[in-house]
């Protein structure tokens, strides 16, 4: 027990109850956000490799902030997934990018596609399938034009998540393997999951086309997509060298900031009214 008088302190440090209040704060914050309506989406569009044109679009969910200003997803997605606080947020992103796909559909521009990320939360949580119906009678887009980004992380159980794909999948929407390659059991989602899309994580785009281990690991991803009929985009395309390597390989799609950065919809509107060819 004597050993343990010095460390016993750690637990009751100042650092430590000041991350508490931090967190404490920031879940009190982000439940503010929600109700005044702070939350917003930007938009990364995704581009057909061979034809430079937008196909699709990425919502990404920011924070408008009084005082820090935007505040990127990386910073308040972990605290909303531990307090809960994801579900609210999760079925916001939903409706707003879908109601955003109306919009585009509206002004002339149909086959826009949207991806929208699911947290681990959402997955696990038995009204998703519901409410995915929900956003999509409501604003009357085709079910094609919505894809849902799961991660590996999300999908906890392969008998549970295969069932709950099974719906979406009835519904008519599209199910991508978003960080595809990070997570432990890759292959075995594959084998057992009904998924139409694998993203190649940033992580591997990355080093193309001059680390070895990053080209090796790429190549791969793309011959399995190949051989199981899957669609294939690639996250984080930064330089000409990249887009080039991962166009000759056979990727379709690609996003990154050597296109463009998640930026609000009027911005994008203005892209597509143009005609815009990357
Ligand atoms: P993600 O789903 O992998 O999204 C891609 C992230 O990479 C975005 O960061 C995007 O801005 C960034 N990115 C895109 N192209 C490039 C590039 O060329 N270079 C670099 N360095 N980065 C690039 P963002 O918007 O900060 O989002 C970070 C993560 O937060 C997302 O990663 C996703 O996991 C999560 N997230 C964002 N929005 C939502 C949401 O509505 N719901 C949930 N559950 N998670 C979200
Ligand atoms: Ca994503
Ligand atoms: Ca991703
Ligand atoms: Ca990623």
């Amino acid at each position: 027990a004597k050993t343990h008088g010095r460390n016993r302190f750690a637990f009751y440090s100042p650092d430590m109850a000041e991350r508490a209040h931090e967190r404490m704060a920031m879940e009190q914050g982000l439940m503010q956000a929600i109700q005044q309506q702070a939350l917003r989406l930007h938009y990364q569009p995704v581009v057909a490799l061979e034809s430079g044109r937008m196909i699709g679009m990425e919502a990404l969910v920011r924070w408008q902030h009084p005082e820090l200003g935007l505040v990127p997803p990386a910073r308040f997605i972990p605290v909303a997934e531990e307090s809960g606080l994801i579900e609210p947020i999760g079925e916001w992103v939903l409706q707003e990018a879908c109601r955003q796909t109306r919009r585009w559909q509206d002004e002339g521009y149909p086959h826009i596609r949207m991806a929208v990320n699911v947290s681990v939360r959402q997955m696990m949580n038995d009204h998703l399938v519901e409410r995915v119906a929900q956003a999509l009678a409501e604003t009357g887009i085709d079910p094609q034009c919505l894809e849902l980004e799961i991660t590996e992380t999300a999908i906890q159980s392969i008998e549970h998540s295969r069932e709950r794909l099974r719906q979406l999948k009835g519904l008519g929407v599209m199910i991508a393997i978003d960080d595809f390659g990070t997570g432990f059991s890759s292959l075995s989602l594959l084998k057992h999951l009904p998924i139409d899309r694998i993203k190649i994580d940033r992580s591997f785009v990355t080093g193309l086309p001059s680390d070895g281990n990053d080209v090796a690991i790429t190549h791969a991803i793309v011959a399995l997509a190949h051989s199981l009929h899957l669609e294939l985009t690639a996250e984080g395309i930064e330089s000409t060298d990249q887009l080039n390597h991962l166009h000759q390989l056979g990727v379709g799609e690609g996003q990154g900031y050597l296109f463009r950065r998640p930026e609000p919809a009027d911005a994008l509107t203005e892209l597509l009214r143009g005609g815009h060819r990357f």
